[in-house]
């Protein structure tokens, strides 16, 4: 069984509006930078344990600024 990341989070870091919602959610993987915005590079390969707390930050994103899609 393959335990490659089978999903990716994409991150619009110019839509970023430092709200937070994403770092409630799970402080460890979502962490902002100083002045609050998501320190994340545009995509990042999800791990497996990571996969529901990415779903439901990009549900709570007011910005829109998180996507999660199968990896390429
Ligand atoms: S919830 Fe959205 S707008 Fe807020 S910090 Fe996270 S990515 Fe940025």
């Amino acid at each position: 069984m393959s335990h490659e990341p089978q999903y990716e989070l994409h991150f619009a870091r110019d839509t970023c509006a430092a709200h937070g919602r994403c770092a409630m959610i799970n402080p460890e993987f979502f962490v902002q930078d100083a002045d609050g915005f998501l320190d994340l590079p545009p995509v990042t390969p999800l791990p497996p344990e990571v996969l529901d707390d990415a779903r439901a930050a990009e549900n709570a994103c007011p910005m829109l600024a998180l996507r999660v899609t199968p990896a390429r």
